[in-house]
C-alpha cells in the first residue's frame, strides 16, 4: 500500500471536500504519517474516514475531526498548546507542526508510553507529554494560547478555561456519553468568555476530576 497516495486522497476527499481550508492544517495532515500511530494490523485502514481502535478501549479520532478541531484553534506557529487525551499521539504530532510548543496529557500509561515512542521517532522535540488527569490542566505550563480536549466531557472543566491566555481558544466536545457538541470557548482580551457550538460529534469519555467517573 502506498501510504503517501492514501494520505493525499484522505486530505482531498475527507478534509478539503468538507471545507477544511487552513493551508497550514492541510500541509500538516499531508505530512504526518497517520499509519505509524495505529497498530500494524490496522495500517491499511489508517487513512479511512473513521476513528480506529488503538487499544485500552480508546480510539484515534477520524481524520476530519482532527483537522476540523485543529483549524478551530487558529494556530499561526508561535503558540503554546495544551492537548488533553494524547491517545496515539497523532493529534499531538499535527499540533507540533503548527505551534511552537505542545503539552499533552494522557491518563493511561500504556498509551502515553507508546505515543511518546512514535513522537520521538518523528523527531518532534517540541511535544511535552505527561501522564495524569488532564481535566485539571497543566498548571506549571499554563497559560496556553489554545487548548484542545479530544475526549467527551460532561461539562466544561473550569480549570481549563482559567488556564487560557487572554484571546485563547478552548475546543472541547461536551455532552452525554453517547453524543456531544463540539464547543469553542474563547477567553476575550477583557477576560469575558464567549461560547460557540460548532458541530455534533462522538468521542470516548473524558475521565477525571472534572470529567466522568471511571466506572460511569
Ligand atoms: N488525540 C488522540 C489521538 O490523536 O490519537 C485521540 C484521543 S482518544 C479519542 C481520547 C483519549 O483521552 C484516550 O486516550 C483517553 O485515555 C484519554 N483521556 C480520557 N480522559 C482523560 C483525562 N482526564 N486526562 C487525560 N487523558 C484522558
Amino acid at each position: 500500500m502506498n501510504f503517501e497516495i492514501a494520505r493525499k486522497r484522505m486530505v482531498q476527499t475527507q478534509l478539503i471536500a468538507r471545507g477544511v481550508k487552513d493551508p497550514r492544517v492541510i500541509a500538516a495532515m499531508l505530512k504526518v504519517p497517520r499509519h505509524i500511530f495505529v497498530e500494524e494490523a490496522m495500517e491499511a485502514q489508517a487513512y479511512s474516514d473513521s476513528p480506529l481502535p488503538i487499544g485500552d478501549k480508546q480510539t484515534i479520532s477520524q481524520p476530519y475531526m482532527v483537522a476540523a478541531m485543529t483549524e478551530l484553534l487558529e494556530l499561526t506557529g508561535s503558540e503554546k498548546v495544551l492537548e488533553i487525551g494524547t491517545g496515539s499521539g497523532y493529534q499531538a504530532a499535527i499540533l507540533a507542526l503548527l505551534a511552537n510548543k505542545v503539552c499533552t496529557i494522557e491518563r493511561l500509561r500504556p498509551l502515553a508510553l507508546k505515543a511518546r515512542k512514535v513522537l520521538d521517532s518523528l523527531g518532534l522535540l517540541n511535544v511535552n507529554l505527561k501522564i495524569g488527569d488532564g481535566t485539571c490542566g497543566w498548571l506549571e505550563e499554563a497559560p496556553f494560547d489554545a487548548i484542545i480536549v479530544t475526549a467527551g466531557a460532561p461539562a466544561i472543566p473550569e480549570q481549563l478555561v482559567k488556564q487560557l491566555k487572554p484571546g485563547g481558544r478552548l475546543i472541547i466536545p461536551v455532552g452525554d456519553q453517547y453524543e456531544q457538541t463540539l464547543q469553542k470557548i474563547t477567553r476575550r482580551a477583557d477576560g469575558t468568555i464567549s461560547k460557540e457550538d460548532v458541530m455534533g460529534c462522538r468521542f470516548v469519555k473524558l475521565i477525571g476530576q472534572s470529567g466522568w467517573r471511571a466506572e460511569e
